[in-house]
């Protein structure tokens, strides 16, 4: 069995957009009186490349590694470190690497000499909240070169009409985990959703998020029920 993983190679960020407000690095950082805006790189930097006393890798062949979970890969305090990273994403072409972005208007400038129509052990997800950043970021994702692209639509602020979606696998959605969550509402799911059934593109329901509206009803949805409910619903494609 293929196992996923993780990889953080940086930490701390700066918000820029709605989606950004309760963002759960500054809210674990938080707990441990840590500023989130300071941006370092970790002690795990490297881990794709490390071994082990045996010469293995640490991370093992075949592994999905989640990228850059309490950061933005395209952050731009991190322009200095990013060329090692993609190297480290060449250099273990037997590992799929996937982050998403809230940055993707800042492709142009991260991408590395050799990257061509995109690594092929890479896929990038776009994160779009809300219509309006729907209507500013995905003209810059579609255009470009990226082998695998997923569209991530959490949390989930408003009803999205997407526009034509060429070349994108899957589409993501879910609501806000945390206190002070935001409605997550069901009939923008099933819109999106419709949309992917007619784009001939997967719909994944992730998780419904702390406060979710459905038939005229808030639900207050404990963390550790979000994802099952979300399973329940039985809406992925
Ligand atoms: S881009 Fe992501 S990591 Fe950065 S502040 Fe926003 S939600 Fe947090």
């Amino acid at each position: 069995m293929i196992r996923d993983c993780g990889w953080n190679p940086w930490h701390g960020c700066t918000k820029i957009s709605e989606g950004c407000r309760h963002c759960y690095v500054y809210r674990f950082d938080s707990r441990y009186g840590k500023d989130s805006r300071e941006v370092t790189k970790t002690a795990a930097f490297s881990l794709p490349i490390q071994r082990k006393k045996n010469g293995d890798y640490k991370i093992p062949s075949g592994r999905l590694v989640y990228t850059c979970f309490s950061s933005d890969f395209f952050l731009d305090k991190a322009d200095a470190w990013r060329p090692a990273a993609w190297e480290m994403m060449r250099i273990r072409e037997d590992l799929h690497f996937l982050f998403i972005t809230k940055r993707i208007d800042r492709i142009a400038l991260c991408l590395p000499d050799d990257w061509g129509k995109g690594y092929p052990n890479v896929t990038i997800g776009c994160t779009v909240e809300n219509q309006q950043m729907c209507d500013y970021r995905l003209p810059y994702f579609l255009q470009a070169p990226i082998a695998h692209k997923i569209i991530v639509c959490e949390p989930l602020l408003s009803s999205i009409t997407l526009p034509s979606c060429k070349g994108v696998e899957q589409v993501i959605a879910g609501g806000e985990s945390g206190y002070n969550a935001r409605p997550c509402h069901y009939e923008w799911l099933l819109h999106l959703r419709a949309q992917c059934a007619e784009q001939n593109i997967g719909f994944h329901f992730k998780q419904t998020g702390a406060l979710f509206i459905k038939d005229g009803h808030a639900y207050h949805i404990p963390r550790h029920e979000q994802i099952s409910q979300a399973h329940k619903a039985g809406i992925d494609l």
